[in-house]
């Protein structure tokens, strides 16, 4: 049983535009799965339809064997991280964090149990009653992918979560990803038009070209053009 599914999956916008046609995949638990591909080829759509922001034009999408195709985003088990990090930056850390659970409509005690639990393990408890406009861009990012984690999801998307950061935080967070991987043994789809970062931290990378799938390969074994 795959983790996740994708069955000739594709996407034409209203407008004509076929952003993806034909995208097969499957995905072990645990894995970590890389898009990698130029802008423009498709990466974000097909990560947006699996977290069901938007519609699958053609085919089905299966996540722990079940057809999610047309479930609300709420109720499917994943959780998105954007480049951007989306965070409210009014709100604070403790805030930002709680959103996740607030939708799910969870007993107060229980609540704070898991918000503390995730601050802990990144880092974060000393800085829980700041706004997220008072932080750093690093420290934005650990928030970003607490708030995703906070909901204990099945599946973890992220869209360039790493654009956006210089260099050197870049490969810390690169680490910590990792580390996520091992620990909590959740599966990470991660998008990014950077082949380092795709060859780096991925078990297998999908090379997008177009808005089709060019090759699928561990990345030892990926053909790239001399
Ligand atoms: P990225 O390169 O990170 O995928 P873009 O800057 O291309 O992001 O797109 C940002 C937003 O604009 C997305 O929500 C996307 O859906 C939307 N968008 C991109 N291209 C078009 C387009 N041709 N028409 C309408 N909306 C678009
Ligand atoms: P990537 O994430 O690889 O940069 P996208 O998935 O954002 O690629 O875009 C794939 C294609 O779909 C592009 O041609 C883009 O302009 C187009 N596109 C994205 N969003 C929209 C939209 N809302 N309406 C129309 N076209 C879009």
């Amino acid at each position: 049983l795959y983790d996740l599914e994708l069955q000739s999956v594709g996407k034409t916008y209203p407008d004509g535009t076929v952003a993806v046609s034909d995208f097969d995949l499957k995905v072990e638990k645990g894995e970590f799965v890389a898009f990698l591909g130029p802008s423009g080829c498709g990466k974000s759509t097909t990560l947006r339809m699996i977290a069901g922001f938007e519609e699958i034009t053609n085919g089905e999408i299966l996540i722990m064997g079940k057809n999610i195709s047309h479930t609300p985003p709420e109720r499917r088990p994943t959780s998105m991280i954007f480049q951007n990090y989306a965070l409210f930056p009014h709100m604070t850390v403790r805030q930002n964090i709680a959103f996740g659970l607030d939708v799910k409509k969870m007993e107060t005690a229980e609540k704070k149990r898991k918000v503390d639990r995730i601050l802990d393990m990144f880092d974060l408890t000393e800085f829980a009653d700041r706004t997220a406009d008072r932080l750093s861009g690093g420290q934005r990012q650990r928030i970003a992918l607490a708030r995703g984690l906070v909901v204990e999801p099945e599946i973890l998307l992220l869209d360039e979560p790493l654009g956006a950061l210089d260099a050197n935080l870049r490969r810390i967070i690169q680490n910590e990803l990792k580390l996520l991987q091992r620990d909590l043994g959740i599966t990470f789809v991660f998008v990014t038009h950077a082949q380092s970062e795709a060859l780096g931290l991925s078990d297998r990378v999908v090379v997008m070209s177009n808005g089709v799938v060019e090759q699928i390969s561990a990345p030892k074994e990926l053909y790239t053009r001399p």
